[in-house]
């Protein structure tokens, strides 16, 4: 019999947190989850969730304005009340938060509400808001806390708000500068230009969507542009001051912008903050991300590490597999199932721009890296919707094979629905699907997704 209170104590009850407590519950084990704040973590809360569901209620401006081409006559000029989007959107989140806290008591998992932080390799305490502190002793103790985001020093930096703000700014901005070129200042950019804001994007870097496909990049910030929004790459933030409530933005270029909200998504970093990391000994990387080997286990014994906080990855999806294959390797798998192994290859991701971005797999400069001989086939095109629609919309399809195996590498499109169309491919990448046997295919007529079952002429080798 144990000595410890729990098998497994979880410290962080976001994507990663509350998927190792449930499995590791389901295969027997007495298991305690700290969280300090709602259920559900940065996903349900302030990312994917509300993310997907503003970017929807975006895509409706875009659609009231092409259905005239279909004959539909709009009697009134739709427009946005703002209160009622995020009274929608705070009713859904705290559904989600209940049933994610249902899935613990179902589950039996102990829930305390507090701040965990490691006292030696097996204690963990936890301090609630209104100061209360209890132990509690595991065998295994899990480090599922995050991440958030990470502003940096710059002259007004206490002006500006970060990606957790947006989803519940007090007034809807009229015009708003985004800063920074990776997916959420993208997204957020996106999202808020199709609710009816004046958006600027400022980014230093040579290109928005830095690790993406570069074809891909320059496709998708050309068709940014097009839809209104105002990308400046190349350029950086010189400071920042208030004008009343008003900010302006002085940029390195000598430009100044005008808005009333200052978004700065410039990276996250991990939540390690008096977690007792150091106290321990647990080695930590680069910006404070926490050292793990391929089980998740930290350089200290008995303690493990997943999701954002190891900084690997930072998906939902992958947070979630780390979870199984740590409750695999942990407490062995279910019975008749192997034991689950993580792979960090063909990680299917989208970008919710409108339009879209969906990839998987390598991006050109990487294959050629890895492979030499590539071959690369595209297409761009403008969707049937965009026939009668008027807007100047194209579509970008694009595979990357390489020479020797005949496999498909990489997968990328930028379009409507590209997410959705690519979780289907990146099961065929995962498969290990050849050129060939994507061209023995037959396509779903007529759609977007057939182009990549109809790719003939090589763009270039
Ligand atoms: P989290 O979900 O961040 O959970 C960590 C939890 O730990 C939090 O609830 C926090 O309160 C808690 N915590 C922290 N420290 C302590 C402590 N000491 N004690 C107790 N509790 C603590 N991913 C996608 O796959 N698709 C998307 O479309 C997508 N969109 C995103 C959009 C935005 C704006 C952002 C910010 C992220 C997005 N992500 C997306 C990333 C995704 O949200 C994360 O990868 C995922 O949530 C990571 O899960 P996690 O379990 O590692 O951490």
């Amino acid at each position: 019999m144990s000595t410890h209170d729990f098998d497994l104590c979880v410290i962080g009850g976001g994507s990663g947190g509350v998927r190792a407590a449930r499995f590791a519950a389901q295969r027997g084990a007495r298991v305690a989850l700290v969280e300090s704040s709602a259920m559900g973590g940065t996903c349900v809360n302030v990312g994917c969730i509300p993310k997907k569901l503003y970017s929807t209620a975006a895509h409706y401006a875009e659609g009231f304005d092409e259905s005239r081409g279909f004959g539909w006559q709009l009697v009134d000029t739709p427009t946005l009340n703002w209160p009622a989007l995020k009274t929608a959107r705070a009713q859904e989140i705290s559904r989600l938060n209940g049933i994610y806290e249902g899935l613990m008591s179902s589950a039996q998992v102990t829930r305390l509400h507090g701040h965990g932080r490691l006292l030696d390799t097996r204690t963990v305490q936890v301090t609630a808001s209104d100061g209360q502190q209890q132990r509690l002793s595991a065998r295994h103790v899990l480090i599922a806390t995050g991440g958030r985001p990470f502003v940096p020093e710059v002259a007004g930096r206490e002006l500006v708000v970060t990606s957790d703000d947006m989803f519940d700014l007090p007034e809807f901005p009229r015009r708003l500068v985004v800063v920074g070129g990776g997916y959420i200042g993208c997204e957020m950019a996106s999202i808020f230009q199709g609710l009816g804001a004046e958006v600027t994007l400022v980014y230093r870097g040579e290109q928005i969507l830095r690790g993406f496909d570069d074809e891909v990049r320059d496709f998708v910030a050309d068709e940014l542009r097009k839809h209104g929004l105002d990308v400046r790459v190349r350029t950086d933030v010189a400071h920042i001051e208030a004008d009343g409530s008003d900010r302006r933005v002085h940029l390195s270029d000598g430009h100044t912008l005008s808005a009333n909200v200052v978004l700065y998504a410039t990276g996250r970093q991990p939540n390690v903050a008096d977690l007792g990391l150091a106290d321990v000994g647990i080695r930590q990387g680069k910006n404070g991300t926490i050292e793990i080997n391929q089980h998740f286990a930290t350089s200290v014994p008995g303690v493990y590490a997943l999701g954002d906080v190891v900084g690997r990855k930072e998906l939902t999806p992958v947070a979630l597999a780390e979870a199984m294959a740590l409750v695999d390797h942990l407490f062995g798998p279910a019975p008749g199932e192997q034991a689950r192994q993580m792979h960090y290859d063909h990680i299917p991701t989208a970008v919710f721009t409108h339009p879209p971005v969906g990839t998987v797999g390598l991006t050109e400069g990487q294959a050629r890296e890895r492979f030499g001989a590539i071959r690369v086939y595209r297409s761009d095109f403008k969707p049937l919707k965009h026939t009668l629609s008027g807007s100047t919309e194209r579509t970008l399809v694009k595979l990357i094979v390489d020479d020797a195996s005949e496999r498909v590498v990489g997968l990328h499109m930028v379009g409507a629905d590209a997410g959705e169309i690519v979780q289907g491919f990146a099961v065929a990448l995962q498969c290990g699907a050849t050129k060939a046997q994507f061209d023995a295919t037959i396509g779903v007529h007529p759609t977007s997704a057939e182009e990549f079952v109809t790719l003939r002429q090589i763009a270039r080798r």
